[in-house]
């Protein structure tokens, strides 16, 4: 019997992030929970209103330094007081099966770039369904491309959409979508390259490829408000943080500067792609 998918999208506050529910014939698990306590606190009432099957995992796609300092950009009140105290186990194997659910694997394709290093996407082959976390935002959130500081990362995250892509995918579970909108697994990737494709045009070619003068902090706010009008909430958390990242002039977020980034090269960021040895 295949595997239900159940998602629940967090507050505004909480930047309308996407928690994913598997539920099995007799147990199911939780993908990517929240990171704000009133939002986990709604996600407990939503997995008893679909279910009552223990829940045997939870699993987080990343796992990220950087929820050191939520305390101090969420409030004291809304996060765990030490969340890197809850550092996750690393799971082993490349997919796992749920009790009585021996013929509906979920498959672990990673690690690949999202909006940050070594994501990892959930491939539920049998209900051609995919979770993938911040490789996707559906089309009503603007993406957090604020961590696309070399054209490889750029390069390696949209490799991770061709891939989406390729599995031919009925339904792409987000990593944001606003309340009240549906993943749209088509339109949705077509979000995703289209946005991707202004920030080549934008930032990635003329500042990283062709080493010419940043644009204006606003200019680059502007741009990206004009050009995705359905993303209307949150936009001096995602614009606000990525035109003064690639802005001339801007402040940078010194905090979220975590990420390696720049010692990862296209044969670390795709080393899944084999090549011919060259002395054949
Ligand atoms: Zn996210």
């Amino acid at each position: 019997m295949p595997l239900k998918v159940h998602h629940h999208v967090s507050s505004e506050m909480g930047l309308f992030s996407v928690t994913t529910l598997v539920e099995g014939t007799q147990a199911c698990i939780l993908i990517n929970p929240p990171f704000l306590i009133p939002d986990a606190e709604s996600v407990i009432e939503f997995i008893k209103s679909k279910t009552s099957k223990p829940l045997v995992a939870g699993i987080n796609r990343e796992y990220d330094e950087k929820v050191k300092y939520w305390p101090s950009v969420f409030g004291k009140k809304n996060v765990p007081s030490d969340p890197s105290l809850r550092k996750p186990e690393v799971f082993q194997y490349s997919f796992f099966l749920l009790p009585g659910d021996e013929t509906s694997p979920v498959c672990l394709l990673g690690p690949v770039q999202g909006d940050s290093i070594d994501h990892t996407l959930f491939w539920l082959p049998i209900e051609r369904t995919i979770i993938t976390g911040d490789a996707v935002y559906a089309r009503s959130v603007h993406a957090w491309v604020e961590e696309i500081e070399t054209y490889d990362v750029l390069h390696a995250w949209r490799l991770t959409l061709k891939l989406i892509g390729s599995l031919n995918p009925t339904t792409i579970i987000p990593g944001h979508i606003e309340r009240g909108w549906e993943p749209d697994a088509k339109k949705d990737l077509e979000y995703m390259h289209k946005y991707l494709d202004l920030f080549e045009q934008k930032i990635a070619k003329p500042v990283f490829v062709e080493g010419k003068k940043k644009p204006e902090v606003d200019d680059l706010y502007q741009t990206f408000k004009k050009a995705f009008p359905d993303c209307e909430k949150n936009l001096d958390f995602f614009l606000g943080k990525m035109s003064n990242a690639f802005g001339e002039g801007g402040e940078i977020w010194e905090e979220n500067c975590r990420h390696p980034t720049k010692d990862r090269s296209r044969a670390v960021l795709e080393g899944f792609m084999l090549e011919i040895p060259k002395t054949h």
